[in-house]
């Protein structure tokens, strides 16, 4: 896009906009998005980009779905917001009974907030709190794992890989938790174990993304590794607390990706496909054994949390629709569907100079590359090839919605292949 071609607003306003994740001396300039159509992205400048990752894996039923925007606009006209202080209403607890119904196990008390960053924030908090309101003092620290991403936030940023959570920058800033290896094996798991042995008295839970961690860098492990960490977790007596807010809502094949282990966790965060994508949403989903630690004479043993928009009921109407989409479009059929597709298409990338890796699990497709050097010209020329694919650190992948179609989807494996088979970057 010429600079004579870019609307006013965006002339306008671009000097006063703070670009996430953007080093904003060098970028190129963003993209101007003017609207979104199923799994297409129409420019202002007319170019229409395939869209292959459906906004950070939120719109898993594509963009614009008819009976998400109906819910939304019916609630609109009803009650856009009320306080949840005091007040609860039909969408919020509609929604928390279709979780409860959904979720594994006793996972039975849901608490609303408005981003999946928060909603980690929370699930610390009911964790340290639950050993505090049983008399069980010094269990204040955590278990997370290496290439583990769980938010933005401080508290989060304290439990995501070491790497990705800037953790020597933001020294005496951020909490010290102990980051561990995955037991992906007999090794690392004696080494977890024996961990746990020595500190176990400290720590309140065990937190992870089970199956695969996302912004970390897509990389995947086997439901054998999650039974593990939750047999670690009942030996020592800690907290497992999943992060599916990647992971949930049919992203890895099934509805939640603890199913593929068997295990129910202590407690659950979910967020990014929560609304389809529409709405900013997410949720801290608690067992009854975890609830119950929180109900006592004592006022100091409520759960201390409220968010201003907590429930709001607009999001609340886009996660109904949406959890009703999955029974009405059979969306996991369509997730084994792509999965089958990517393992045939992507698997032409193997091969290529500089791809190390090729990778699918549900409708997560991962080409990884040894390195990326160059990636403002890798990212141009994958837009130059029509399509919405966003790298990062060294690999490309697909996350598309799940009613993408074959050609959409073929459109994209092609154009990566083309683009890397183009590089080196
Ligand atoms: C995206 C993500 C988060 C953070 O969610 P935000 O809404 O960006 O705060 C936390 N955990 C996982 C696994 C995520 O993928």
């Amino acid at each position: 896009m010429s600079p004579t071609d870019r609307p006013d607003w965006y002339e306008r306003g671009l000097p006063h906009i703070w670009l996430p994740y953007t080093q904003m001396l060098v970028t190129p300039p963003p993209l101007a998005a003017e609207r979104t159509d199923g799994c297409t992205i129409t420019l202002a400048d007319g170019r229409i980009l395939t869209d292959g990752i459906a906004s950070w894996w939120t719109a898993c039923h594509g963009y614009n779905h008819p009976a998400i925007a109906h819910a939304v606009q019916a609630q609109l006209a009803r009650m856009p917001h009320v306080m949840f202080g005091g007040m609860v209403h039909e969408p919020a607890l509609r929604l928390a009974a279709s979780l409860a119904d959904l979720l594994p196990g006793d996972l039975e008390r849901v608490f609303f907030t408005d981003s999946g960053s928060v909603a980690v924030e929370v699930a610390i908090k009911i964790a340290t709190q639950y050993w505090l309101n049983r008399g069980v003092q010094g269990r204040t620290r955590l278990l997370a794992f290496r290439g583990g991403y769980h938010g933005d936030t401080l508290a989060t940023m304290a439990i995501c890989d070491p790497e990705e959570g800037m953790h020597a920058l933001f020294t005496g800033v951020l909490p010290q938790h102990i980051i561990a290896d995955l037991p992906r094996d007999d090794g690392s798991t004696r080494a977890l174990d024996a961990l746990l042995h020595a500190q176990g008295q400290d720590i309140a839970a065990i937190v992870v993304e089970p199956l695969v961690q996302g912004a970390g860098g897509m990389l995947f492990h086997d439901p054998a590794t999650l039974r593990r960490l939750r047999e670690l977790a009942d030996r020592h007596g800690v907290l497992l607390i999943l992060d599916e807010i990647f992971t949930g809502f049919g992203r890895t094949g099934t509805m939640f990706a603890c199913e593929q282990a068997g295990i129910v966790p202590d407690i659950v965060t979910l967020s990014k496909a929560l609304t389809g994508g529409t709405m900013a949403l997410s949720a801290t989903v608690a067992t009854r054994r975890v609830f119950e630690a929180f109900l006592s004479d004592d006022p100091m043993h409520a759960l201390m949390h409220g968010p201003t928009f907590m429930a709001n009921p607009l999001a609340c109407a886009a996660a109904n629709a949406s959890i009703a989409l999955f029974g009405q479009e059979d969306r996991l059929a369509q997730v084994a569907a792509i999965e089958a597709q990517m393992r045939a298409e992507l698997e032409t990338c193997r091969g290529l100079p500089g791809v190390r890796d090729v990778r699918v699990m549900g409708a997560i497709g991962v080409v990884e590359l040894d390195h990326i050097a160059d990636m403002p010209r890798l990212k141009a020329a994958l837009v130059d090839g029509g399509v919405w694919v966003r790298p990062f650190r060294t690999i490309v992948y697909l996350t598309p919605a799940f009613t993408i179609t074959a050609a959409q989807l073929s459109h994209l494996t092609r154009t990566i292949r083309t683009v890397l088979a183009a590089g080196p970057y």
